[in-house]
């Protein structure tokens, strides 16, 4: 080993090399008679001009000499307190590294910080800007009501490396790491000028991203979730928000769609979700439904289950009850919401996934000439089989093209009115129903049409009920 090699200026490569022992877990059950020793090579080390990295021999904090050198490289008193090796239990770590700091001023009184030292090599003096990184937090999440965050500290690479050499080679054994110590000095430091906010370790309403290079504060207000259910009143209302087929929503719409840039006036996402974003002051929306009707098809019974997704919301707590009162009466005779209460993301995948069987009420034209009595026993013979479901030539274009197998779980109230039809129906998760009765040209099998022998054209659809829960 030779203290003199040019290795001795790169001390990443220390760890990688075995170049010396960099890490010794007993370091610091050194005796403190060793220092004599120690102070001679330190002598030696001082003359390669790189008093910042060197001890290499000298023993590792808690040793006095450890400390000594460790307060010599301009170590901050947060660092200090870090890497000494030194609890006291309940205090800051800067109250204790003060104190280390003064102890070994009593030992020492001629003791010194390196010339040289021009920050502390640990911190890197981060731990000297926690009042301006608590400043720019405040400042980024002004006007943002939340209760919970999460805070993440980015640091370069480089540094994260050298820390960690320095702390492995002077350090007590056991020393935290600067980034988790950082954390928490931040965190502690917010919540003393802004109580009232809990640090969390995951779903928090606010994730806070702080750069160490540019000492940036980045926040990510996380979305707000309301489930509910929705009943859809008139036909011709669209689930979500449909943007123009001639101008495809872009440059404030076009003549066609009125300048609205959307295809219909109303969706049923517009309906529920802006009044939302107008008591959240939400940056926009997201509307997650348990499947979808129609534009033309109805949506009654208890309604169909759906999560709102509000996105980057300033404010969190909203009186449900007259939101849903709000929402209800702008869209009075449209559609009608009830049930809502707060949701997560979790459940926006459950409501995706459910395959809740439903219920349907449809009306048909049909001319024949069977008895109004021979049309309902040949309907009713449907109830309980299970339909071929070939991809209908309505969806083609945006679906594979398949066969899908559904049951018919039960038909029943079937009415006969000189042509017209109506019945009920009770159908898995998926079942095209219009294809049920019209057979979309023999692709769906067996149907209404095929066992009445006739053409069936559908006139209204509803959905009467999701079985949900
Ligand atoms: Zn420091
Ligand atoms: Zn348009």
């Amino acid at each position: 080993m030779n203290p003199d090699s040019d290795e001795g200026d790169d001390w990443t490569k220390y760890a990688d090399t075995g170049y010396t022992s960099t890490y010794d877990p007993w370091a610091d059950m050194v005796p403190i008679t060793e220092n004599e020793e120690e102070d001679e090579f330190d002598d030696d080390f001082d003359d390669l001009g790189d008093s910042n990295l060197r001890g290499r021999d000298i023993p590792r904090c808690p040793a006095p000499a450890g400390i000594e050198h460790t307060i010599q490289i301009g170590t901050c008193n947060h660092c200090l307190g870090r890497v000494a090796g030194v609890r006291i239990a309940g205090d800051p770590l800067d109250v204790v590294g003060e104190r280390i700091r003064a102890q070994a001023l009593e030992r020492d009184p001629d003791l010194k910080v390196n010339a040289d030292a021009d920050c502390c090599p640990f911190c890197e003096d981060l731990f000297l800007d926690l009042d301006l990184i608590v400043n720019r937090i405040s400042a980024e999440v002004e006007g943002v009501e939340f209760t919970k965050a999460q805070l993440g500290i980015h640091f370069s690479k480089d540094h994260v490396a050298a820390e960690e050499v320095l702390r492995s080679t002077i350090a007590a054994t056991g020393s935290r790491p600067l980034k988790a110590t950082l954390s928490e000095a931040v965190q502690s430091a917010f919540s003393e000028k802004s109580p009232g906010v809990t640090w969390v370790k995951e779903k928090p309403e606010l994730m806070l991203l702080f750069d160490t290079l540019t000492l940036g504060v980045n926040a990510d207000i996380r979305a707000l979730f309301l489930y509910g259910r929705y009943r859809k009143l008139a036909r011709g209302i669209p689930q979500t928000r449909w943007p123009c087929r001639a101008c495809r929503g872009r440059d404030g719409g076009c003549e066609s769609c009125n300048g609205t840039g959307q295809q219909y006036p109303h969706s049923i996402q517009s309906l529920v979700c802006e009044p939302m974003v107008d008591a959240t002051n939400a940056a926009s929306d997201a509307f997650h439904g348990m499947g979808r009707e129609d534009i033309d098809v109805h949506c009654l019974g208890d309604g169909r289950p759906f999560v709102a997704e509000l996105k980057s919301p300033l404010l969190r707590t909203i009186d449900l009850d007259k939101l849903t009162k709000k929402i209800n009466k702008a869209a009075k005779g449209q559609i009608e919401i009830h049930g809502l209460r707060a949701s997560n993301r979790a459940e926006v995948a459950r409501i995706k996934e459910t395959k809740a069987e439903k219920s349907y009420t449809i009306r048909f034209n049909c001319e024949n000439t069977l008895s109004d009595e021979d049309i309902t026993t040949r309907i009713q013979s449907l109830s309980g089989q299970v339909l071929e479901q070939q991809t209908p030539q309505r969806v083609a274009h945006r679906r594979a093209d398949k066969i899908r197998k559904r049951k018919v779980v039960s038909i029943e109230n079937i009415l006969v009115e000189d042509n017209e039809v109506q019945f009920d129906v009770r159908c898995e998760s998926g079942t095209y129903v219009k294809e049920l009765v019209h057979s979309d040209e023999g692709r769906t099998n067996p149907s209404v049409s095929g066992v009445l022998e006739a053409d069936c054209e559908v006139i209204w659809l509803d959905v009467k009920d999701i079985h949900a829960d």
